[in-house]
């Protein structure tokens, strides 16, 4: 008989094979799942060098997969100063000082998030000379909330060129860069390799104690494939990793013969990312009937038809999977067209995604079934926008909100589902609380649904099914327990949370005193 270096017991295991499987515990051995049964069938290959963990009765799946998120960009984030919090002008200050202090002299101190209306107090912007007194021997920037404004002080102004007279340059002089000024400013700022190094190993960190395994990296160019590629060289990505890179890459993929798949069990090659349309929230998501208020607006389409056409034949020639973003319905019924004329319904085995697909027509959601595409949908976007009186009502108004993010009638459809975040922010169960919590009838699943969407859903979207997204002998060895049960309290999901990540079997993340439940 085998023994397990790591065993689960008394737990309650979704294996999200087949609705309602369960087991009550898990053997493992190395980076596989070697036996999946009762405590009794696991207890025979415990054996002194086992590590047991007693799950007190919890609810373990597989790890989870986010099939959309901007990973490496947002662990860069996590390693910028966020200002989100801080109640005044000498509270940022503070932290800009404080930060300064810990890294060497000349070295950015670079903060987001910061948004003076909040404040105690004082609520102008931050000078040149307040941040040249904080830090003195730094370069400083600091990015307002809404991403369009920027401070910093003498040193930062010394390393970027602006030139005269570019828009949002007006208030330089006080530290103060809008705009054209700002996108010159975030040029320079751009991390290189190490700075992705850094970000991804802190994003990894953050996806292990929210229970995420495997991500896929919706848009990765050179520079962050180098960073992954350290990392994986060096022993150290310890999150499972497919990379989709842009479609500015297409003829490089396919010249170099780059398919699908290509890589291993932690970094891999996925589909090639096309956008094809912009966002609700800038009203630039492509829509049929104009955005509420503004009926003369309708979003904007990226790509001519034909030139879209030509790159999907491209693709298809070369067994190419694509990931298509396409948010309103003008841009979805285009995707849709170019797929049906590109033949894309005898080549489903290549799994083509629509990314967002937010809001498709009953009529268009019958042709995605039968073109065999995937949806990689958001369903933290419902809880963040979709409410009613939210971002969503109030751009395009309560019916269109109500056929918006139709994740039930997608699956009653027989479209695969899966879900990903778009770091919106990050972590699975929030966004299956709002898939099992929706507003509109045509939106709500069940927990079962949203979980496997959030796990194997994302496995299939990226043809990896038969290595992860279920618990099962010979799966890679991902999973987590959790601190509540989402089938019996469904209502309190966004509240829950990971008490164990097990990646690779090992345990990566373990919070609170698992015997006690
Ligand atoms: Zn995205």
């Amino acid at each position: 008989m085998i023994k397990f270096d790591l065993a689960i017991t008394n737990a309650r295991i979704h294996t999200m094979r087949a609705p309602g499987e369960m087991a009550a515990a898990v053997g493992i051995v190395g980076g596989r799942i070697a036996r999946v049964g009762s405590d009794v069938e696991i207890q025979e290959g415990i054996a002194s060098s086992t590590r047991v963990i007693d799950a007190g009765g919890r609810v373990g799946l597989p790890g989870f997969i986010d099939a959309h998120a901007h990973f490496a960009i947002m662990g860069v984030r996590e390693t910028q100063l966020n200002l989100r919090g801080a109640a005044s002008k000498a509270d940022v200050l503070r932290a800009v000082a404080a930060r300064a202090a810990a890294i060497g002299a000349g070295e950015w101190v670079i903060g987001t998030d910061w948004d003076e209306s909040k404040w105690e107090g004082e609520r102008s912007y931050l000078t040149r000379e307040e941040l040249d007194r904080a830090a003195p021997k730094n370069p400083v920037a600091l990015r307002r909330i809404d991403g369009h404004l920027w401070s910093v002080n003498s040193a930062a102004l010394e390393r970027v060129s602006i030139e005269p007279g570019t828009i949002g340059s007006e208030e330089a002089e006080t530290g103060v860069l809008k705009e054209h000024a700002g996108d010159e400013l975030a040029k320079v700022l751009q991390p290189d390799v190490d700075g992705y190094v850094a970000g991804i190993r802190a994003a990894t960190a953050r996806a292990h104690s929210l229970g995420v395994t495997s991500v896929h990296d919706a848009y990765v160019d050179g520079t962050r494939i180098k960073a992954y590629r350290k990392l994986s060289a060096s022993g150290g990505l310890d999150v499972r990793v497919t990379m989709l890179p842009g479609v500015e890459y297409l003829d490089d993929v396919i010249d170099l013969g780059l398919g699908q798949g290509f890589g291993d069990e932690r970094l891999r090659l996925g589909p090639v990312k096309i956008l094809t349309d912009g966002s609700i929230g800038s009203m630039t998501a492509a829509v049929t009937d104009g955005y509420r208020g503004a009926p003369e607006r309708i979003g904007t389409l990226t790509w001519e038809p034909e030139e879209l056409a030509a790159a999907v034949t491209k693709a298809h020639e070369s067994d190419v999977q694509l990931a298509i973003h396409a948010i309103g319905d003008r841009a979805i019924g285009l995707v849709l067209d170019v797929l049906e004329r590109a033949d894309a319904a005898v080549r489903k085995e290549l799994r083509h995604r629509i990314e967002h697909f937010e809001m498709p027509t009953p009529e268009q959601i019958v042709r995605a079934a039968r073109l065999g595409v995937v949806a990689s949908m958001q369903p933290n976007f419902v809880g963040e926008w979709g409410l009613p009186g939210g971002m969503y009502e109030d751009r395009l108004g309560r019916d269109r909100t109500a056929e918006m993010n139709p994740f039930a009638r997608l699956l009653a459809a027989g479209i695969p589902l899966a879900f990903g975040s778009d770091c919106m922010p990050f972590g699975p169960l929030y966004g299956v609380h709002w898939a099992v919590n929706a507003p509109f009838p045509g939106q709500r699943i069940t927990p079962e649904k949203a979980l496997r969407a959030y796990t194997r859903g994302g496995a299939y979207a990226a043809h990896e099914e038969d290595e992860k997204g279920t618990i099962a002998p010979g799966m890679l060895a991902d999973l987590v327990i959790l601190d509540g049960d989402p089938f019996r309290e469904p209502d309190g999901i966004k509240d829950m949370g990971v008490m164990v990540t097990i990646f690779n079997g090992k345990v990566v993340h373990q919070r609170g005193n698992l015997s006690a439940s």
